[in-house]
């Protein structure tokens, strides 16, 4: 090879070698260019979220003055679905009002079209735990938490649904975990789910359906319009189980009569008024 192809190659080499430096250096350019727009996009993101929080911050608060001045009723059916639930959501149907069902785990294939009606409806649903079963659940906290989340898995399996609300059987001052031993169980179980993002409700009108196997429809329609008188804000205790048709019966003359008393219906939500006997740590 003579000199001077040696030089020119050599010159090819460092000119080659030139390029490709120009390239890592364009690359880094890109890069930093990238990072520092992915910087200004997490800081945009991170504004908006904070914006997102004050905003609901400030609806909570606007629904909780809102609240002072209108007349509510949450009408509450606890232990079903059964069949009585299918009638009831018909004349909630009928009457253009939501209401809320604290539910119990059934999975055949009626209740599971009951628990999607609920649902698609627009009703509230809330966790009344899987069996109602005072012995499993106020043994001890674990035993309600399972139980409880029991059916949380069958509503999220089924039907893809998951609630933040939930009922106490017996109501959070029930005293049933005393024959166990145990004092003052709801309030542990309350701390326990509070921490898990779990509200529960109690009410302030009871329509007394529950006191024995059947009421008279006529107690139940005046239990109900005697508790609410000079409220403003009322959840109705009322139980969709199998065999409590004269809450049924009841239901039309409740919402004609709570309607005359000035209220609109709501079902339970995170922002609306709550009512629980017990409170909770944390
Ligand atoms: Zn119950």
């Amino acid at each position: 090879m003579s000199k001077l192809n040696e030089i020119g190659s050599k010159e090819e080499e460092i000119s080659k070698q030139l390029e490709e430096l120009q390239i890592h250096k364009d690359l880094e350019t890109k890069l930093e260019k990238q990072s520092k727009k992915s910087k200004e996009l997490e800081n945009k993101l991170k504004d908006q979220k904070d914006l997102i929080k004050q905003l609901e911050k400030e609806k909570s608060e606007l629904h909780k003055e809102l609240m002072k001045y209108k007349k509510v009723a949450y009408l509450t059916f606890d232990d079903g679905p059964s069949e009585n639930t299918i009638k009831i959501l018909d004349i909630l149907k009928e009457n253009n009002i939501k209401g809320t069902f604290f539910v119990n785990g059934r999975t055949d294939q009626i209740s599971l079209n009951t628990y999607k009606r609920i649902i698609d409806e627009g009703h509230t649903i809330g966790n009344h735990t899987y069996s109602h079963d005072y012995h499993t659940l106020y043994k001890s906290s674990e035993g309600f938490i399972n139980d409880f989340n029991h059916l949380n898995t069958l509503l999220k399996e089924k039907l893809n649904v998951s609630t933040k609300f939930y009922r106490f059987p017996g109501g959070s001052n029930n005293q049933l975990s005393n024959r166990y031993g145990k004092k003052h169980l709801t309030n542990e179980i309350a701390s326990k789910l509070k921490q898990q993002g779990y509200i529960f409700f109690d009410w302030n009108v009871d329509s007394m359906d529950s006191k024995a196997r059947v009421v008279q429809k006529d107690e139940i329609v005046r239990s109900v319009l005697n508790g609410s008188m000079n409220m403003q804000q009322a959840i109705v205790l009322m139980h969709d189980l199998q065999g409590k048709h004269t809450t049924v019966e009841a239901l039309p003359e409740i919402i004609d009569g709570l309607k005359k008393q000035g209220f609109a219906f709501e079902g339970l939500s995170e922002h609306s008024y709550n009512k629980q006997f017990i409170a909770t740590n944390n």
